[in-house]
């Protein structure tokens, strides 16, 4: 699988993120309530590894809450701090900035002791394409904001929104790249909608959609689609059945699956099908495992590849 949207070049992005986090106190990732695990970018611990850390799971409105509330406890458990949003509705959006400020409550304290009167809290939003990033940044900022402008030691252009008279976020969010080299992670990132390159053609993707959803909520699709079907049947079957159910035949009586599958897979980002989480903590370890293999496999194929080629090159 080839994900194209990765952002330029990884080194200068790096940089620029690099640059940004180090004018933050506090950083702050937006995650996909849906795939919190694939939704997260897996660099940016250690891009942001001195700064405090807020973790925004956005678009729960989309989401099982009760898995929601599992996640918002591991991420915890790790030391996050997390709020719950709808960045669309506006719900949690105006956490960030308490909980900004009490996550650098010593700090403030210690620089208030020291007789600064002021002490701003600066924080900037960061996350992969499509998690919500625009909308929560807009949702921040409100009517009541002006920006603050440029000010000395900060990288020229780069504009500062006051949301309240001690917090500051950077206007323009941080995009990070996903998890680009697990294939799954890509698959789950097309299935919410947030890759929109032809990566599988839709037929495909609905496929894997409907075999993931009969592990994992199989009463939606029986219930929406009014169809019936045991965990070991083939997915595409199903989405066959599901074509049949709706109606949707094509003129020599055959199911039209293509079809089907695009007006499924829009149930399923636009919440008609029901609230839905497509992974748990506990399926993290496997897919992680699977990574490593993956890129063992990989290095060893490259290791054979560079001895044939001094092999060659010895003869
Ligand atoms: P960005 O690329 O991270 O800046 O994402 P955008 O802010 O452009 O949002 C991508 C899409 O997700 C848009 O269609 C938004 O309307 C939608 N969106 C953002 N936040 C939410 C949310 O909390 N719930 C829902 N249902 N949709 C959202």
């Amino acid at each position: 699988m080839n994900i194209q949207w990765y952002p330029g070049h990884m080194t200068k992005t790096v940089r620029m993120m690099s640059e940004n986090i180090s004018l933050v106190d506090v950083v702050v990732e937006l995650i996909d309530a849906r795939i919190p695990y694939s939704s997260k970018n897996p660099d940016i611990d250690n891009l942001a590894k001195n700064k405090k850390r807020i973790i925004v799971m956005n678009k729960t409105d989309l989401a099982d809450p009760a898995k929601t509330e599992v996640w918002k406890k591991w991420f915890e458990a790790k030391g996050f701090t997390v709020i719950l949003a709808d960045a669309v509705k506006g719900t949690g959006v105006n956490k960030v900035a308490d909980t900004a400020r009490t996550l650098m409550k010593d700090k403030i304290e210690r620089e208030k002791a020291r007789g600064r009167l002021f002490v701003p809290v600066r924080a900037m939003i960061v996350g992969i394409p499509n998690v919500g990033k625009s909308t929560f940044i807009n949702k921040t900022v409100g009517k009541t904001t002006a920006k603050t402008g440029d000010k000395p030691g900060v990288t020229k252009g780069k504009q500062w929104i006051r949301i309240k008279k001690d917090f500051e976020l950077l206007d323009t969010p941080g995009i990070l790249w996903p998890k680009f080299e697990d294939e799954e992670v890509g698959l789950k990132l097309a299935m919410i909608g947030s890759i929109n390159d032809n990566i599988l053609d839709t037929e495909t993707l609905c496929t894997e959609y409907i075999n993931l959803m009969m592990v994992v909520n199989p009463n939606f699709i029986k219930n929406r689609y009014n169809v019936e079907f045991d965990t070991i049947d083939e997915p595409h079957d199903v989405l066959e059945k599901i074509a049949v159910s709706r109606g949707f035949i094509k003129k020599g009586g055959e199911p039209d699956c293509e079809r089907t599958a695009k007006i499924v897979l829009d149930e399923f980002r636009g919440g008609k099908i029901g609230k839905i989480t497509l992974e748990m903590p506990e399926d993290i370890h496997e897919m992680e495992a699977k990574m490593v293999r993956e890129e063992k496999e990989k290095k060893a194929k490259d290791a054979a590849r560079k001895a044939e080629y001094k092999k060659k090159n010895n003869r």
